[in-house]
């Protein structure tokens, strides 16, 4: 292979979405990873109702619940313990939990099975680009020709200080020491006091993991060079500090400490280079929403950087990914900031949290939360649109199984209960399915390949136009 049609530089979960997702557009895919080895770090991460509907469409659900635990959506913000709202309008109403080195395994996998090549043990150091590509260098003084190049390389991104985008927002105020480790006492022990603490200390966690192993979370305060990594030491000073007693932690599995920085990409793109996941966005853990965030910008982003690649992409549409997806991200920077605001022991935030407790029995108010963390709310603006235009449809029931098993491909998809339209010249981007039947308040709906709803009615000229707006001019 002479040149890509796009270098990746990361596989962490972002960039092997996006190979996953360009592959499905035959796009020739190079994945660069500076790691020789998946990191060994075993953290739970959750993904999130919008990102278990995405998986779904791309066939690999099953394979993720194998793995995982499923859990109640419900105690998610700010872990206010409220359970979530009846009757949310999804077909995965529940949070999987699961260790992020399975999902980023799992996606790897996933993108080398449909053809990406994944280097892994050398660091991107620098790119140039033209009007034509862009050169990528790597440690070892190698080069390599790509037409674009897209950063999903996590939040100290060289993509994006060699593009010189700025990074605004605020530096991390405080810091949390996590790990994994033995500990020295009974388990009773352990949650008797663990519940005692947490009714004052959110950044505090203490709870058995696998081979008799505890995840310890505890803040860092106390601990003085951030430059360092922690020391078992350090967990033991914090546990007293915070709970009174270090539970005899010892035998550290592996050890780290995070911030709570936020902050977000000024530009998503700058020609042919581009930034998706926390390259693009920081922010504090709260609601355990960034990876939901990288994965779902990469389904957002890669129908619209293959179809630029393919020749068939309207002059706007690459520009739609920052359009959409950093206003997604910027509500997530603020939700979190408040989380954070909500989860500080000083008492004007407990009051504003004892509030906020009581709102949550309101219904609105929960759903309106929950809708926000699991990103199911998410609107994009397609400017003087009915409410549903721009919004993800749940995978409804249909005569042949349900919608988000017809996805898979990776295409657009006109969902038709007139029977009467068609999608003519479209046909090799964009399927269609007669389902007179199907559960849908509208006669027919558009479907972008990323799920999101592009145009409903019943007018052939106005269909016409929307396959031209999102799908280019039609073939022949
Ligand atoms: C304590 C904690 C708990 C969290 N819990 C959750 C949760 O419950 N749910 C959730 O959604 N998110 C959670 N997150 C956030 C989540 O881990 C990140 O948002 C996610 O890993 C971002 O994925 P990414 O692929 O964008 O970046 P990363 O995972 O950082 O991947 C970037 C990759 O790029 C590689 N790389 C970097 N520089 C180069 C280079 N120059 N050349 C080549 N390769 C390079 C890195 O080695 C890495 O593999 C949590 C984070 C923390 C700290």
């Amino acid at each position: 292979m002479d040149r890509f049609d796009v270098i990746i530089v990361g596989c962490g979960p972002t960039g092997a979405t996006l190979a996953a997702e360009l592959r499905l557009h035959d796009v020739r895919v190079l994945v660069l990873e500076k790691e020789s080895e998946p990191v060994p770090f075993v953290r739970i991460v959750s993904l999130h109702v919008r990102s278990l509907e995405l998986m779904a469409m791309r066939g690999l659900l099953d394979r993720l619940l194998e793995r995982g635990r499923p859990r109640p959506v419900g105690g998610i913000f700010a872990g206010i313990p409220k359970p979530a709202p009846q009757g949310l309008d999804t077909a995965h109403a529940y949070l999987l939990g699961i260790p992020q080195t399975v999902i980023e395994n799992l996606l790897e996998e996933h993108a080398i099975a449909l053809g990406a090549e994944v280097r892994r043990g050398g660091a991107v150091v620098g790119f140039e680009q033209d009007d034509e590509g862009v050169t990528v260098e790597l440690s070892d003084g190698e080069q390599l020709p790509s037409r674009y190049l897209v950063g999903c390389d996590g939040a100290r991104s060289t993509v994006r200080k060699l593009l010189g985008v700025g990074f605004p927002g605020e530096p991390s105020r405080s810091d949390t020491l996590m790990g994994e480790m033995r500990v020295g006492v009974p388990q009773e022990e352990i949650s008797a006091t663990v519940a005692a603490v947490r009714e004052t200390h959110q950044r505090f966690w203490l709870r058995p993991t696998s081979e008799g192993y505890y995840s310890v979370v505890v803040p860092a305060a106390g601990v003085s060079d951030r430059a360092e990594p922690p020391t078992l030491d350090d967990f033991r000073q914090q546990l007293r500090a915070v709970a009174g007693t270090d539970f005899g932690v010892h035998s550290p599995r592996w050890m780290s400490r995070f911030g709570d920085a936020t902050r977000l990409a000024e530009r998503y793109r700058v020609g042919r280079v581009l930034l998706a996941g926390d390259a693009a966005h920081i922010h504090p853990p709260a609601g355990g929403q960034g990876l939901n965030l990288g994965v779902q910008d990469a389904f957002n982003l890669g129908w619209k950087l293959a179809a630029q690649i393919r020749g068939w992409a309207p002059e706007t549409l690459l520009d739609s990914y920052q359009a959409e997806r950093h206003p997604v991200a910027a509500a997530v920077l603020d939700n979190t900031r408040a989380q954070v605001e909500l989860s500080s022991t000083e008492p004007g935030p407990q009051a504003v949290r004892r509030l906020l407790t009581g709102l949550m029995d309101f219904d609105e108010v929960n759903r309106y939360l929950i809708e926000k963390i699991t990103a199911i709310d998410i609107r994009y603006d397609f400017a003087d649109a009915p409410d549903l235009v721009g919004r993800r449809l749940p995978d409804i029931d249909l005569d042949q199984g349900h919608l988000y098993g017809l996805l898979q491909r990776g295409r657009g998809l006109l969902l038709d209960r007139t029977e009467n339209l068609t999608v003519g010249g479209w046909s090799d981007r964009v399927d269609y399915l007669a389902d007179p039947a199907a559960v849908l308040d509208v006669p027919c709906a558009l479907l972008r390949p990323d799920g999101y709803v592009a145009w409903i009615g019943d007018d052939q000229q106005d269909l016409d136009d929307h396959l031209s707006r999102w799908f280019g001019r039609p073939a022949g």
